[in-house]
């Protein structure tokens, strides 16, 4: 699994899983890892620690 590039064109648009807003991965988001109960690992990213700490306030 290659690493993103900061800046780099190979660069993964995601949104922010609580407010929905665009995030480019490669930059520095928090990001938040949730196991369901059969086992799959979600990867959450959000576009700054606001978002993901008002989301975990809701999971
Ligand atoms: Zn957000």
């Amino acid at each position: 699994m290659a690493l993103p590039e900061p800046g780099g064109t190979n660069a993964e648009l995601h949104t922010c899983a609580y407010c929905g807003s665009t995030v480019t991965v490669g930059r520095r988001h928090p990001v938040c890892t949730d196991e369901s109960e059969d086992g799959d690992i979600s990867l959450y990213i959000f576009c700054d620690t606001g978002c993901k700490d008002a989301w975990s306030r809701e999971h």
